[in-house]
């Protein structure tokens, strides 16, 4: 069995936008307890790479490498990218805040949270490389979402069957990082 519930989020995730292959290097944001850490190292097998990083301490899961740390310390984003490099396949974060019931705040706290991930994204993902974040919908959605369509070739918006309960969840999934076009001329 799995440690979370979670952990068929991103089975769900997976099977509707093809995010996991064998060989494959993921980074989990939002790691703790470890189900998605399961699923995934399920998925990349022994020649693939996962890398788990939460506040909480994760108890060990075969094959993966954890850090404890916090995603909005540039200390932690700079332990990630030493520890994972810049040609990461799939960035994954199921980070959420801790909700203080004020529908305004959670929102917002989950959209900065959102988009420290999306920075570590960008540092360590692979040109072709894919994101999925777990974001509380609200009135900052629509700029986040078209932040990320920026850099990817297509963003889709899923609510898997797990997350029906809580209601305000969403899972932004962004396909096929692009890469900077290089300015012309001088
Ligand atoms: N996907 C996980 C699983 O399958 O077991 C469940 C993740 S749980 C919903 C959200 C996690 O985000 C919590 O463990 C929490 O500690 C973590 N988190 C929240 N804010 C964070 C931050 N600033 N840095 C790192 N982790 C954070």
């Amino acid at each position: 069995g799995y440690r979370s519930r979670a952990a068929y989020k991103l089975k769900q995730l997976d099977r509707e936008e093809d995010l996991l292959h064998e060989g494959k290097t993921v980074v989990d944001l939002g790691a703790a307890p470890g189900g998605w850490l399961q699923v995934a190292s399920e998925e990349v097998g022994e020649s693939g790479t996962v890398i788990g990083v939460d506040l909480q301490r994760i108890k060990d899961v075969d094959g993966v490498e954890t850090v404890r740390g916090d995603m909005t310390d540039e200390s932690t984003k700079e332990e990630v990218r030493d520890l994972a490099g810049d040609a990461v396949d799939v960035v994954v974060s199921d980070m959420a805040p801790n909700m203080t019931g004020e529908y305004s705040v959670d929102h917002a706290r989950s959209v900065h949270l959102a988009r420290q991930a999306f920075e570590t994204a960008l540092d360590v993902l692979d040109t072709g490389g894919d994101f999925a974040v777990k974001v509380f919908e609200g009135q900052d959605l629509d700029d986040f979402r078209e932040d990320l369509d920026e850099e990817f070739q297509y963003v889709r918006t899923l609510r898997p069957d797990a997350s029906r309960d809580s209601s305000s969840e969403v899972y932004l999934v962004a396909k096929g990082r692009m890469t900077a076009p290089v300015a012309e001329g001088d």
